[in-house]
């Protein structure tokens, strides 16, 4: 248990592996459609044709979901039962994790407009009650889980009992203005951790399936992505891939978001890898993912 502690002075104990950039992505905090070229098979699950040899209709995904704000677009790479899959996934993190956030910065969902200038705020304690504020005064709090390193580039075994599905207090809401609208307390956020995972994962996989076009690997994390987990489960078993890594300069940078392919190596073993910062511009932690088996 101790050497994966990240307390001072334990550091030096705390084996991880090393991260090796190839290309960064670097995407603005104003919203800029890219379109990358068509994949032509399901990222996913790796079909393009149905069982007697048609082929099937692929969705373009977005590499980062759109509700972040991201508007790079990976065109026919996923399959309509993947899609369903992904997108329960990223509504459930949109929702319940990103809510607050995205009102704030106005970040533009699907149709692409803001309908209101006011929006609602949870304000209930056990079941959802919505009241309604101008965005300035919104309260909001914008916190991403910090992971140990994954399992497959630390010594931290694949089953370890992780910290999951943390509840975010929106502490910095400013009960003079609260009481303005009438309003004792907000709700609390909370983050399903295995979902969380499971959309880094996405950004991660579908970016390398771009990057990585000519040159394929055995995937890793293709079924965390497109399997449909129950809510808030511990996330035991399911951080293999996707961790941080401990005592990185997290430095705001001028991008809303980052991404970065490059290379994992743990030990002698190399795996393809990559980098997932959300938020960037706001200091927040990178997430690592190791997208492919050991290689060489
Ligand atoms: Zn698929």
């Amino acid at each position: 248990m101790l050497d994966y502690q990240p307390k001072i002075g334990a550091m030096r104990l705390f084996a991880q592996g090393d991260f090796t950039g190839e290309h960064l992505e670097r995407l603005p905090a104003i919203k800029t459609r890219r379109r990358l070229e068509d994949l032509g098979y399901c990222a996913y699950c790796g079909q393009s044709d149905d069982s007697v040899g048609n082929e099937i209709a692929l969705s373009s995904e977005h590499i980062i979901p759109e509700f972040l704000g991201s508007g790079l677009e990976l065109p026919a790479s996923s399959c309509a039962a993947c899609q369903k899959a992904t997108s329960a996934v990223e509504y459930t993190i949109a929702r319940e994790m990103f809510g607050p956030v995205r009102k704030s910065f106005g970040l533009r969902g699907k149709d692409g407009v803001l309908p209101n200038v006011n929006f609602p705020l949870d304000v209930g304690s056990y079941t959802s009650e919505e009241l309604f504020m101008p965005i300035a005064h919104y309260p909001t709090v914008l916190v991403l889980p910090a992971l140990f390193p994954a399992s497959t580039y630390s010594r931290r075994g694949p089953d370890s009992a992780d910290p999951f599905n943390f509840l975010l207090y929106n502490i910095n809401a400013d009960r003079n203005l609260l009481a303005r609208y009438a309003i004792d307390g907000v709700s609390t956020q909370s983050v399903d951790l295995v979902r969380f995972a499971q959309m880094i994962a996405k950004v991660a996989h579908s970016y390398a399936t771009h990057y990585w076009r000519a040159a394929p690997f055995t995937q890793t994390v293709s079924s965390l992505i497109r399997t449909i987990y129950p809510p808030q489960q511990p996330a035991i078993g399911h951080l293999a891939h996707v961790g941080c890594l401990l005592g990185m300069p997290e430095t705001p940078t001028s991008a809303l978001h980052e991404i970065e392919a490059g290379q994992m190596r743990w030990g002698r073993i190399r795996r393809r890898a990559v980098r997932v910062r959300l938020f960037a511009s706001y200091g927040m932690p990178s997430y690592y993912v190791t997208v492919s088996e050991p290689e060489d």
